[in-house]
This record gives C-alpha cells, sequence and structure tokens, in this order.
C-alpha cells in the first residue's frame, strides 16, 4: 500500500470526474453522436479481449479490459523510483492511453482468432508484473481512478501513440513512418518544465560491426564494404528523415527504418531515437543524439516533468494529443 490519506484519493477521484462530465460536454458539441453509450466503440468496451500472452506460451486467454489496462500499464511503463503519488498520476496517463490503444486496436490479429498480440507489435503486456511489480498496486488504483477513460477523437479512440523520451522535440507519424496524418500528433517542442526531462546519448560501434547489420535487410544492404553515412534531409524536429548509406551500393534509407534495422542487433538501447548526428571516427561510426523512441505523442519523459511540475494528468494527455477529449467511454 501507498499509505496515502482517503481524502486525496477522494480527491483524486473527483478530479478525474470533472475531465469526464467536461468531456462529455465537449463531445455534445462535436460530431460524437449525442446518444451516450451507443457508439461501437462503447458497446465494444464491455467486451473482454481475446489476448494472446506471449509470456504464457502464446496462450490466447480472454481478459476484462480493465484487468489488461492494469497490466499493459506497468508493462509500457517502467517507473524510476520516486514519489508514490508521482508514479501513480503517471500510472493514470499511461492506463487511459492503454486503455485508448486497446479499443482503437480490437481485433488487429482477427485473422488469428485473437484481439491483441502481448508485444511490442501490439502494446506490451506481461501480466506476470502485477504479481512482482512494486508498481502494481499503484496501477491498480490509477486504473480505478480513470476507469472507462479513453482519449476521443472525432467518434472514436484517437492514435494515442507514445514513446520513452521526445530529445526536446515531438514528431509526427508521417515523417516517421509516412501514412495517414493525425491533426492530434503535432512535431512542436517539449519545452517549459522539460528542458531538462530529455536525455543524450553516444552511440558507436565498428564498421564491420554496422555493415552486418545493415546487409541483414534488404532496405539497407550496401555490400561488402561501408564508406559513409549521412543524414540527407531532417523532419520539421530534427530527426534524420532520409539517411544515405554509401558502400559498395549507394542507397537512401527513411531514418526509422535504419533506427529498426540496427536496433535488431545492437537492441533499442543503441540508437535510441532517429534525432541524431553520425560521424566516422577510425575504424567506427559514433552516433549522438538525443531522446529514446519514435517521438510521436505522448513523451514519458516530458509528461513525468509535467506532472512533477503540477500539471494534472487530464492535462498531460490533452498537452500531448491536443484536440482531442477525454470521454468515458462505458
Ligand atoms: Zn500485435
Ligand atoms: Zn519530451
Amino acid at each position: 500500500m501507498l499509505g496515502w490519506g482517503t481524502d486525496e484519493r477522494v480527491d483524486m477521484t473527483s478530479r478525474w470526474r470533472v475531465c469526464l462530465v467536461l468531456a462529455a460536454l465537449a463531445a455534445g458539441c462535436s460530431s460524437v453522436p449525442a446518444r451516450n453509450g451507443l457508439t461501437p466503440s462503447v458497446r465494444d468496451q464491455a467486451k473482454p479481449l481475446r489476448v494472446q500472452v506471449a509470456q504464457e506460451r502464446n496462450a490466447v486467454r480472454t481478459v476484462r479490459l480493465e484487468d489488461y489496462v492494469r497490466a499493459a500499464a506497468i508493462s509500457e511503463f517502467a517507473p524510476p523510483s520516486g514519489d508514490p503519488e508521482l508514479i501513480e498520476r503517471m500510472l493514470e496517463v499511461q492506463s487511459v492511453i492503454a486503455r485508448t490503444y486497446a479499443l482503437a486496436n480490437r481485433g488487429r490479429h482477427r485473422r488469428q482468432g485473437f484481439d491483441l498480440c502481448s508485444t511490442t507489435h501490439c502494446q506490451l503486456y506481461e501480466p506476470s508484473r502485477l504479481r512482482t511489480s512494486r508498481w502494481a498496486e499503484a496501477a491498480a488504483i490509477a486504473v480505478r481512478q480513470t476507469a472507462g477513460a479513453v482519449v476521443w477523437h472525432e467518434g472514436g479512440p484517437a492514435v494515442a501513440l507514445f514513446h520513452a523520451d521526445c530529445g526536446g522535440h515531438t514528431s509526427t507519424s508521417v515523417s516517421a513512418w509516412g501514412g495517414t496524418e493525425r491533426s492530434y500528433l503535432k512535431a512542436v517542442r517539449d519545452d517549459g518544465h522539460n528542458d531538462s526531462a530529455h536525455a543524450q546519448w553516444t552511440y558507436a560501434a565498428t564498421t564491420a560491426a554496422i555493415l552486418d547489420a545493415i546487409n541483414a535487410d534488404p532496405r539497407s544492404r550496401v555490400g561488402a564494404r561501408l564508406d559513409a553515412i549521412s543524414v540527407l534531409k531532417r523532419d520539421a524536429s530534427g530527426r534524420a528523415a532520409t539517411v544515405r548509406l554509401k558502400g559498395a551500393r549507394e542507397l537512401l534509407i527513411r531514418g526509422e527504418d535504419l533506427r529498426a534495422i540496427l536496433a535488431r542487433d545492437f537492441g533499442p538501447r543503441a540508437v535510441r531515437s532517429t534525432l541524431f548526428d553520425v560521424k566516422r571516427e577510425g575504424g567506427s561510426f559514433v552516433f549522438t543524439g538525443r531522446g529514446f523512441g519514435h517521438g510521436v505523442g505522448l513523451c514519458q519523459a516530458g509528461a513525468l516533468a509535467r506532472l512533477r511540475g503540477g500539471a494534472r494528468p487530464a492535462e498531460v494527455l490533452e498537452r500531448y494529443y491536443p484536440g482531442t477529449t477525454l470521454r468515458a467511454a462505458n
């Protein structure tokens, strides 16, 4: 138990209630159907999810949505040690995102006979954390505080993407991967309290190791040697949008694709983001960058800094998904 006074919990509950009432009011003047409780997503909310659980030898389990959210919230956010109340508020943010993701993506694996997988392909879901994590109780409180709340945009759950650390500037889904533009996924500076929230990193790898990694994928296969890696084009956030690889062959590759390919050999904590510079030093390439992850949507490092500075969870969600509303979907 976290040892909070009852008053504080009551206060937090009422905080969400106010948000949800506001969201319901806002929904009345948008294109959201007025008959609350009758949209398909709302009906779906009550249905349990069918989740393929990697931790349980890929068994497909039927899980109540709120139970799924409780485990997903602590699977996708590894709280630093620190103020329990701050962590609990961050878990409120993460719970709303996890719930929104589940509703928006229910049926993603329909052809395989379940709704969601439990890996990063969908959203991490590791139910054993409910037994082992020191934050399991905080997650349970956060899920209760936010019960049913989702990030809503134009009649449906939003695409509530998030990442660990934007490095000081968020990016759009279009510049990361192409595809559909979402008005609420913006490339903006993540400033204010957050100037010191973002981390810098350096990663060096030998030319031979990089060559092995990039030759393993047809999109980056340069052949027998690698002479240069250079950033040809940057997006509005400063991320490497297009990278040129020059070797026996010369080719252009999207920055996010190169990061994913390098992560297969070096792990996700090597080249942590596409917000990088790269230069050759002797027999190695040295990447120096900021942030961790794709940079689209909510920045966890920034969100935590905002909560620490006194922002409420609902304000944090509004900040990273501007133009959306919080809505009680049940
Ligand atoms: Zn999946
Ligand atoms: Zn950030």
